[in-house]
This record gives C-alpha cells, sequence and structure tokens, in this order.
C-alpha cells in the first residue's frame, strides 16, 4: 500500500497529522511538495523545506517536488506510485479551497481516496459555532468555548517512512540549506523562548525588549504545530490566548471568504482618501512620526514587526491618514514573513473599524503608545539611526526638540500632541 502526502503549509515531521495517519496506514508513503506558481516563494520557504527534506530523509524516505499545479500534480504523482490514497492537511483560504475542490475531482476521476486532516489550526475552523450563527464574531464568547474544547492528541513524528522502491531518482534533488528556518529552527527556538515564557504578560508589549516568540513565520509554513505549541504552554494563559486569536481568524475567513477585500462588518464604512503621497511615506518609514516609522523601517530591514508596532502603525495609516486598509494590508502581506492572509487581513479590519473590533472607533494615538510601549526609546532608536542622539523618551517628539536632522516634520499630529519648532 502506498500512500502520498501532500505537504502545503504543515512543513514538519512532528504533529503532522496527514503524515501520521499515512505512516500508520501504508507500508510505503510518498511525501510530495507542490511549488505554486500562483504563491509567493520566499527563501524562508525554501529553507523550510531543505530542512524538511533532511528529516524525511532520516526517516528513510525523501521529498519529491514537482512544479505546477498542486491539484494536477499530486494526482499524476499518486497514479504514477500506484496510491491509494493522498492526504492533506486542510486549510482556509478561498485559494486553498479552490485548491483542494480541485484535487478532489482529480482523486475521484482516478479512484484515489483524498483525505483531509486538521493541523493548521488548533481548533478546526468551523467546529466552534456560537447558538444560531456559523461562527464566532466576537473574540471573548470564541475564547470561552475554546477554552473548552478537547483537544486532540498531539501526534508524535513517524519512527520511519519508506518510498515505494521504484520511485525515480530524478523526482527528489539535494538542495543546498539556505538560512536558518524550517522546523528544526522553529523547535530551537521554542525552546529557547520557552525559558522566558512565564514574563509573556508583563513584557510582550515592550516593544524594546522584543520578548515575544517570534514564532509567526514558523506557524505560518506550519514548520511548528500551534496543537503542540499550546500542549507546551498551557501554563502561560496570555500566550495561549494570543494563539487563540490566530484561530478566530482563520475561523473568520473560513467563514467570510472576502475578508481580503470587503469589509466584514455589515454596515461598516469604507471610505478612504486616495493620499498616494501619504501611503509611499508610510511606507517607506518617513511619516516624521518616530515610532510609525521605527515600526515601517523594522517591517523593510526583518521582513517582520512587533505586534504593537503594527498595531501602531496600521492606526496611523487608517485612521490619522484616512488611507484605504486594503492597500496597507497588502504592503504587510507582501513583506511580511509571517504573512497570512486570515491573520493579516483579519487584524487590519480591526484596526480600520471594518473587521471583529467591538470598538471600532477605537484610535491609537502614535505619541501616547509610544511612550507607554517604549517608555526609553530604544525601539525607536534602533530603527532610526537619524534620531539617535536624542535623549529617553524625547525621541517620539523630535518636532519638539530645535535642530535639523534630516528627518521630514510630521504628516499629521493628533489633536492633543504639542506642536512646535521643527519643519
Ligand atoms: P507572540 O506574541 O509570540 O504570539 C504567538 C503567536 O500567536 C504568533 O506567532 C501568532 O501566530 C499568534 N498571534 C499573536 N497575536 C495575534 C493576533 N493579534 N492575531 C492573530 N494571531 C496572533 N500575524 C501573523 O501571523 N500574520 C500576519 O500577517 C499578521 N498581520 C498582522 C497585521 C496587523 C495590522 C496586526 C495588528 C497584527 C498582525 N498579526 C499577524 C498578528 C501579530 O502581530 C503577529 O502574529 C505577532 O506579532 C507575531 O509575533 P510573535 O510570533 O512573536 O507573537
Amino acid at each position: 500500500r502506498v500512500a502520498v502526502v501532500l505537504f502545503t503549509r504543515d512543513l514538519r515531521i512532528h504533529d503532522n497529522p496527514a503524515l501520521a495517519a499515512a505512516a500508520r496506514a501504508a507500508e510505503r508513503v510518498v511525501p510530495l511538495f507542490v511549488h505554486d506558481p500562483a504563491l509567493p516563494a520566499p527563501r524562508f520557504l525554501a529553507s523550510a523545506l531543505a530542512d524538511l527534506q533532511s528529516s524525511l530523509r532520516r526517516l528513510g524516505a525523501d521529498l519529491v517536488e514537482r512544479r505546477g499545479d498542486p491539484a494536477s500534480e499530486a494526482v499524476k504523482v499518486a497514479r504514477a506510485v500506484g496510491a491509494e490514497g493522498l492526504g492533506l492537511a486542510e486549510d482556509v483560504s478561498r485559494y486553498a479551497k479552490h485548491r483542494l475542490a480541485r484535487l478532489t475531482d482529480a482523486c475521484a476521476a482516478e479512484r484515489i481516496a483524498l483525505r483531509t486532516f486538521p493541523g493548521v489550526t488548533i481548533v478546526p475552523p468551523g467546529s466552534l459555532r456560537p447558538a444560531g450563527g456559523d461562527h464566532y464574531k466576537v473574540f471573548t464568547p470564541y475564547w470561552r468555548a475554546w477554552q473548552a474544547v478537547k483537544l486532540r492528541d498531539v501526534e508524535r513524528a513517524p519512527r520511519s517512512l519508506r518510498l515505494p522502491d521504484d520511485l525515480p531518482a530524478s523526482w527528489t534533488r539535494d538542495r543546498a540549506l539556505s538560512g536558518p528556518a524550517g522546523e528544526t529552527a522553529a523547535r530551537r527556538q521554542l525552546t529557547s523562548w520557552l525559558r522566558h515564557a512565564s514574563d509573556y504578560e508583563e513584557i510582550h508589549d515592550n516593544l524594546a525588549a522584543d520578548r515575544t516568540s517570534r514564532l509567526s513565520p514558523y506557524l505560518h509554513y506550519g514548520c511548528l504545530s500551534p496543537r503542540e505549541l499550546v500542549s507546551r504552554t498551557e501554563s502561560v494563559e496570555p500566550f495561549v490566548r494570543q494563539l487563540c486569536w490566530r484561530d478566530f481568524y482563520h475561523q473568520v475567513l473560513d467563514a467570510f471568504p472576502d475578508l481580503r477585500r470587503k469589509p466584514y462588518r455589515p454596515g461598516a464604512t469604507d471610505a478612504w482618501k486616495d493620499d498616494r503621497t501619504a501611503f509611499e511615506a508610510w511606507k517607506a518609514g518617513q511619516t516624521g512620526i518616530p515610532i510609525v516609522d521605527a515600526g515601517m523601517r523594522q517591517l523593510l530591514a526583518e521582513g517582520w514587526m512587533h505586534n504593537r508596532a503594527r498595531l501602531i502603525t496600521a492606526s496611523f495609516l487608517t485612521k490619522h491618514l484616512g488611507v484605504d486598509w486594503r492597500l496597507g494590508a497588502d504592503h504587510f502581506y507582501d513583506l511580511l514573513l509571517d504573512g497570512d492572509v486570515a491573520n493579516n487581513y483579519g487584524n487590519w479590519q480591526w484596526v480600520a473599524g471594518t473587521g471583529n473590533d467591538t470598538k471600532p472607533y477605537r484610535r491609537f494615538n502614535p505619541i501616547r503608545q509610544a511612550e507607554r510601549f517604549d517608555p526609553t526609546g530604544d525601539y525607536v532608536r534602533r530603527y532610526m539611526p537619524e534620531l539617535a542622539d536624542l535623549p529617553g523618551k524625547a525621541i517620539h517628539q523630535p518636532w519638539l526638540v530645535p535642530g535639523s536632522r534630516g528627518y521630514p516634520a510630521p504628516l499629521t499630529l493628533p489633536e492633543d500632541v504639542g506642536r512646535s519648532t521643527q519643519g
């Protein structure tokens, strides 16, 4: 018996339900990844695949790679190796659902048994429903219901895997390991972060401390199982709550596939200015508001941004500059290593007031946020060399300190903030 496992956003061997089931049910397993030209292919993905390949080789198998439409390529491989079954993790974006629909048809035509598995989220989207609704629209009731769910057991990594003997050698390839990504790096990062996890609640919002887990890119590509993560962090409730936000937005996207383009909340105001100059300044980290610019420069430099900075920069773009949330969200999505349809567009809509926030009129004052979450100014100093000589929190309002620094005057200022000398 031969089974094909189609890897998508579950690039790991630990707690991978599709892989574990194939290893139990079949004597030979063909792990497959199809490079889909329609999806981005960052270096992070290449290194995650290299790591997956070496883990699979250690188990006695290998990674088969194909390029093209995942549905037709997967069925071609399954047919060629005489597979009876094909398994994959179920995902919620519109793109993933179309892929699954095509795969379902192609498998039916070839009489290949297709099975989907959980693994992308902790609680499968759609499995929790409030009375009278198809999904939860507000986080707190979802969190309560979510905490009461009996979770599936964490799956062990298979002990060994065997490829079919007659698999053509050309189907697998050696690749140069590039950069620290993938499951091995994710597990190492988790182990080291767990040593400090107990003070997550006090410190996670402190921008300069930079003490969140930084696991988001690994979670996005499934190098780490969110289910396993929750089992290893149970005692750190505020962290588990963040993981629940991730599940929350996945069940929102599952129920509302237009999350990327349409306001989620019926009747939400969705009128924006077409201010390209402001948008370009925001993207470049040149708005003249240091905390906003530091966040945007962190994104440019690292492909990642601290959550508090994401909130401040997104709120400034939408609520102060009045620019369309879709523009900001697309920019984040293109640059973030963890760029994720559910989390990115769900959070952007929350900030813009078109989404799941129960206080959609909320507006973060960037200066107050900076003073509270970067009280020493060290986060700004890290990304803004031209302001580094400003002491302490004076760095948050350079326009109050005389002198020219080659830094722009603010595009706009919150109403209750002192205006003075610069620009
Ligand atoms: P930690 O604080 O260590 O949290 C652990 C994990 O919990 C994260 O890795 C993430 O998977 C999940 N998580 C934490 N906060 C949230 C949240 N608010 N919503 C959903 N999941 C959360 N997260 C993404 O993974 N991809 C995105 O594209 C993305 N875009 C965002 C855009 C905006 C405007 C905002 C405000 C937030 C966005 N987030 C996104 C959520 C959050 O900022 C990141 O998940 C977090 O900063 C990642 O860093 P971490 O792994 O160190 O987080």
